[in-house]
């Protein structure tokens, strides 16, 4: 049986970043991983340009209190001045338009008086290069503006758009085949007959995935039937990057996906884990090199093995440098006492008060309830042994 330390680490060795590709950049690419380098092709702002509606200016010509301008040309945004500012002249400019010759800074209109041709400068302090932003001074030409590994937010599409950019190569999203095993099973959308229950480690695995930068694709339920099981898990391995398959890996008669993963030529690196819930997980590699992770099929076991080990692995599949899962100390909102045989994650909820940020656990009655789960954004690390802290005692978080 692995620490759950060295459990992830097996799982990210044999975790490497997919083949990238070049994508349009629709929004379907948001939190995708910049597979190079971007570059600027042009100075940003590419001009000289004015933050502020007002009058552009000679900042020497203002030094006396209420001086007087004659106002020489107007400058809306998007048109090129055509003449300079002379020695007590000011053109009239709004805000983004390009700063005329001469001028060498902006006073704001709010600061300033019309009087027909005229303007009547009542900013008592007018600086040089006030409220102009310089050329070149969000980026220059040729300048690094995103760096290869950078996962691509909403700012990010806005800088690639600023540079020219409509594709970019980027890191594709792992595929997630997603099976479901056990005879007692049923979907969603049938009523579950005596000694039947639903299924809900399939949507949940699904929408982990969806959330975990993977792409999923739901499966089925394998029988508890070692020729329909190995056929279903066949096709998953074959259609997919990652294959995770709840339930069935643990010691009872019934458990099979251990003997038909190895039928199938899976090599497996973990088996067990000193982790409480989801001891009994499964981790291995397929002939081709997808990753396959068999979960125990506990809802709640199965939810934080895949926080624990799954979504690290997506991550640098994904092209992430960073696998996580994040951790933080965050005080407890509540005092805990109980004993655990193994290190136990104990799903919790973060909360903001006027003291700042705490985490409180939730009363939850064991690893298949997953309604006392479904608030968690968080797990609570508690140590084997004995836990006894106070209200405000600081604990090991994985952030959700
Ligand atoms: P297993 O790991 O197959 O022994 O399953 C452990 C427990 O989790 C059993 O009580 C199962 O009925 C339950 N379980 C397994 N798979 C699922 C699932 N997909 N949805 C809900 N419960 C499940
Ligand atoms: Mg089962």
């Amino acid at each position: 049986m692995l620490e759950v330390a060295d459990a992830l680490a097996e799982v990210l060795e044999h975790a490497r970043p997919l083949e990238t590709e070049t994508c349009t950049l629709t929004p379907a690419v948001l939190g995708r991983v910049l597979a190079s380098d971007i570059a600027a092709d042009m100075d940003s702002p590419p001009f000289p340009k004015s933050l502020r509606d007002g009058y552009a200016v000679r900042s020497a010509d203002c030094a006396v209190p209420g001086a007087e301008l004659t106002v020489v040309a107007v400058i809306p945004a998007g048109v090129v001045p055509t003449r300079s500012v002379g020695a007590g002249e000011a053109c009239r400019i709004f805000t983004g338009a390009p700063l005329p010759a001469g001028a060498d800074a902006v006073v704001m209109q709010e600061d300033a008086q019309a009087i027909g041709d005229r303007v009547r400068i009542t900013d008592a302090a007018v600086k040089p290069r006030q409220y102009v932003y310089a050329q070149g001074t969000e980026m220059k030409v040729g300048a690094v503006v995103l760096r290869a590994g950078t996962p691509i937010n909403p700012a990010a599409f806005g800088v690639l758009a600023s540079v020219g950019r409509t594709d970019a190569p980027v890191y594709p999203f792992p595929r997630v085949g997603v099976i479901a095993t056990g005879d007692e099973l049923v979907e969603a959308n049938t009523s579950p007959a005596p000694g039947k229950i639903r299924n809900t480690n399939g949507p949940m695995l699904a929408a982990l995935t969806a959330r975990g930068g993977g792409l999923p694709r739901y499966l089925g339920i394998a029988r508890d039937d070692r020729v329909s099981a190995r056929a279903l898990i066949r096709t998953g391995i074959d259609a997919s990057d990652v294959l995770l398959i709840a339930g069935g890996v643990s010691v009872g008669d019934f458990d099979l996906v251990p003997e038909v993963l190895k039928e199938l030529g899976v090599t497996f690196h973990v088996r067990q884990v000193r982790m409480k819930p989801g001891k009994p997980l499964l981790f291995g590699t397929a002939p081709e090199g997808q990753l396959v992770f068999g979960l125990p099929g506990n809802p709640v076991s199965t939810f934080v093995c895949f926080e624990l080990f799954v979504r690290p692995a997506l991550r640098i599949l994904g092209g992430h440098a960073e696998a996580g899962p994040r951790t933080i100390r965050l005080p407890v909102a509540q005092g805990l006492a109980e004993s655990n045989d193994r290190p136990t994650y104990r799903p919790a909820k973060l909360e903001y008060d006027s003291d700042g940020w705490s985490v409180r656990p939730l009363a939850w009655s064991g690893a298949p309830d997953l309604v006392g789960l479904q608030p968690a954004d968080a797990l609570i690390v508690l140590p084997a042994g004995d836990t006894r802290c106070d209200r405000g005692a600081n604990m090991e978080v994985v952030l959700l």
